[in-house]
């Protein structure tokens, strides 16, 4: 099943989507239940928005052999968490802004997993049952900033300019994520592609090991990392990041004004 955040004629909805565009809006947010409110639309009359409205978002680094080998890290022994402000997340089509600081900007495509209830010292076995779905993410990342940070043992405002966490372009449920095929384009260019059999610590591994320490919310979104491949882009190119099952997240990237 599809889950889209959409508006149309300036309401924001939640519905679920069918094959041939139809959408059927539910009464409620589907972090409470996917109750149809009757009311049926279609893709050509909506426009498609961030799933979750300014999310709280957790990055994982380093969750791909073959990308930590390329920025030439060790592999690390438990999930390397960071956070991504809300103000991060943007949906499809939305443009990805290249700050004025921006020297080498990175697109990074990564299956990103959303919360559906509260999950507190959740197992591996039971982790899945506390994610409502997932969705197309590319955590968008400034290498030089990125890498100073990281001197330091910190790392926020590198992945933290307001655009650099697209997400979209609708939740997905019911998909295994452990066998889902993860790629990103650059202007049409596959420079990605890669399999989340692949991720060193799978999504119910990051479940248990974040919710060991913190309650994970609805809607709150993880980000498990990306493959190799990494690269930079400028203004005017356009990023796609499809994940099987889930679509395609478009967005094209503008200068700071
Ligand atoms: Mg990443």
């Amino acid at each position: 099943m599809k889950i889209l955040r959409y508006s149309a004629d300036e309401n924001v909805n939640y519905g679920i989507m069918e094959c041939d565009g139809t959408i059927r809006e539910l009464a409620n947010s589907p972090f409470e239940d996917l109750k149809p409110s009757g009311a049926v639309t279609h893709l050509d009359e909506v426009r498609p928005l961030v799933p979750v409205n300014k999310p709280r978002i957790i990055g994982v680094g380093l969750n791909y052999a073959e990308h930590a080998r390329e920025v030439g890290k060790e592999l690390p022994t438990s999930p390397m968490l960071f956070m991504k402000p809300s103000t991060t997340a943007i949906g499809p089509e939305d443009p990805i802004v290249y700050p004025h600081q921006g020297e080498n900007v990175h697109y990074e495509a990564e299956l990103a997993v959303i919360i559906g209830k509260p999950a507190r010292r959740v197992s591996e076995t039971d982790a899945l049952d506390y994610v409502l779905g997932y969705s197309c993410g590319n955590d968008v990342s400034e290498r030089v900033i990125q890498f100073t940070e990281m001197k330091m043992g910190a790392m926020l405002i590198g992945k933290g300019f307001d655009t650099f966490c697209p997400l979209g372009p609708c939740i997905a449920t019911g998909l295994d994520p452990t066998n889902l095929q993860v790629s990103a384009r650059l202007n049409g260019e596959v420079k990605q592609n890669e399999h989340t059999s692949d991720l060193i610590f799978p999504v119910a591994q990051l479940i248990a090991y974040i919710t060991a320490a913190f309650t994970l919310m609805p809607g709150d979104v993880i980000m498990t990392g990306t493959p190799s491949g990494v690269g930079p882009f400028v203004p005017g190119d356009v990023i796609e990041i499809e994940v099987d099952g889930i679509g395609v997240l478009s967005n094209p990237v503008v200068a700071e004004a």
